[in-house]
């Protein structure tokens, strides 16, 4: 196995919350901006590390496959996706939001089985299971907010930060299923066999993130 390092980030908010962490952990992109290059593959100041970008969900999947040996992605998508198949040493503390239930301020089933929509099916299934609840999940892929609306569900689960996306649209927060923040995770095969590599770069991300907290 070689010296370098591969970390799967997905653009959007993620990246640009990673970036001062990975700057402190002196890790730079050499194009800054792949939301304008469209460049997938990333090099960066230093030879032996280079970001991949890819859609949040599928970051996951590429570390635990060795596509990646090391990316940052959500809980939510982490939660979502499950399995024994990574290591997640580090809650890097960015992207905070809360996966929560959601709907009308008057929200009932009228007796008849709870109808939510989500695209985060497994994370609200444990959820409702836990509290011996059977509820019939559709799963959307966006604009959640509008199933009550149009009367496709009583409820949605979905990604809440500000509020303000429920509020424009006439739906409150109802129950808290988990605090979400970005993660570290990390293939397990590199972790062994780049374990230096992999145990200095962990370190140096968790100073950053001490440091951003401060
Ligand atoms: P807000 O209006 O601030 O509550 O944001 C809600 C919208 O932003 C929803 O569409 C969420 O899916 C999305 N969102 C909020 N926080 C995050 C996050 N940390 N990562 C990804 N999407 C998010």
């Amino acid at each position: 196995m070689n010296d370098s390092l591969t970390i799967a980030v997905s653009k959007g908010r993620i990246y640009k919350d990673a970036l001062p962490l990975l700057a402190h952990a002196g890790i730079v992109p050499k194009d800054a901006d792949p939301e304008a290059s469209r460049k997938l593959i990333l090099e960066t100041n230093l030879p032996t590390i280079k970001i991949v970008i890819i859609r949040t969900a599928d970051v996951p999947t590429f570390v635990e496959y060795g596509a990646a040996d090391l990316g940052i992605a959500g809980k939510d998508v982490l939660m979502e996706y499950g399995g024994e198949g990574l290591y997640e040493p580090l809650d890097l503390e960015i992207a905070r939001c809360r996966l929560m239930v959601a709907g009308f301020p008057s929200t009932s089933s009228d007796g008849c089985r709870l109808r939510v929509a989500t695209k985060y099916v497994t994370s609200t299934r444990r959820y409702y299971a836990a509290q011996g609840k059977q509820v019939e999940i559709i799963k959307l892929y966006g604009s959640m907010e509008l199933a009550p609306i149009v009367g496709l569900a009583d409820v949605i689960v979905d990604l809440v930060d500000t509020g303000n996306t429920l509020k424009a649209n006439g739906l409150l927060p109802l129950e808290t299923i988990a605090d979400i923040s970005s993660r570290l995770i990390v293939n397990k095969a590199s972790m062994k066999m780049k374990h230096r590599q992999v145990k200095t770069l962990v370190e140096r991300m968790a100073e950053a993130v001490e440091s951003a907290r401060l």
